[in-house]
């Protein structure tokens, strides 16, 4: 099974979600891009109503275990008494609603932050190998990652998201915080943020 692949109509995420989400938080965090607390993760576990199941706040993303996930509705709601879904939880529902996709990871990577520093209008890519890893092509493919005002309120993240959401760029750059990646499960997520990160670091010169 790919890693966080979660039967749609399940109603449980199951520990096997759990687990997976705590591996791909592990695995950032090892590259640096969770450190301390930051950064949170998710997988689509039920579409009608949209369901996730996302990282708890507040704990050191390299040390999660199969417990540390809540479940959320699509504002990042939870009835889970004990478990506190992270803050960012809104947005990964507004993201897998909008773009359909089945899992959202969220980093603090430093690249996409300088990025974003430097073209506050969207960051342009093309004419690199590592774009055909983003779902793009390495010729010719002009590809302009978004980029928005960093807010501590979700919707206004939110609605800057979808008014500048297109469905063949998967990432979101949020100004002076981090990035936003998404794809169909954390497998293909994971694969399409390690190469926009690797993009973004040649973008602005961090080896
Ligand atoms: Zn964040």
């Amino acid at each position: 099974m790919r890693p966080g692949e979660a039967d749609p109509g399940e109603a449980d995420p199951g520990e096997h979600v759990g687990r997976a989400l705590a591996a791909e938080c592990a695995r950032y965090a090892a590259m640096g891009w969770m450190r301390g607390t930051s950064g949170n993760l998710s997988v689509v576990v039920g579409r009608d109503p949209l369901r996730l199941a996302v990282t708890v706040s507040g704990k050191d993303k390299g040390e999660l275990t199969a417990d540390d996930v809540v479940l959320v509705d699509a504002a990042g709601r939870t009835d889970d008494p004990v478990r506190v879904p992270s803050a960012e939880a809104a947005l990964h529902g507004r993201i897998a609603a909008v773009s359909g996709a089945g899992a959202v990871v969220h980093v603090h990577a430093l690249a996409p932050v300088v990025a974003a520093e430097r073209s506050p209008g969207g960051v342009g890519l093309r004419d690199l190998e590592m774009l055909k890893g983003f779902g793009r092509h390495a010729h010719d493919d002009l590809v302009v990652v978004p980029v928005v005002p960093n807010s501590q309120d979700m919707r206004v993240l939110g609605d800057a998201f979808e008014a500048g959401f297109r469905p063949d760029v998967p990432a979101l750059l949020v100004a002076r915080h981090g990035v936003y990646v998404w794809g169909d499960d954390l497998l293909q997520a994971r694969h399409r943020l390690e190469c926009l990160e690797w993009l973004l670091r040649f973008e602005v010169g961090i080896s």
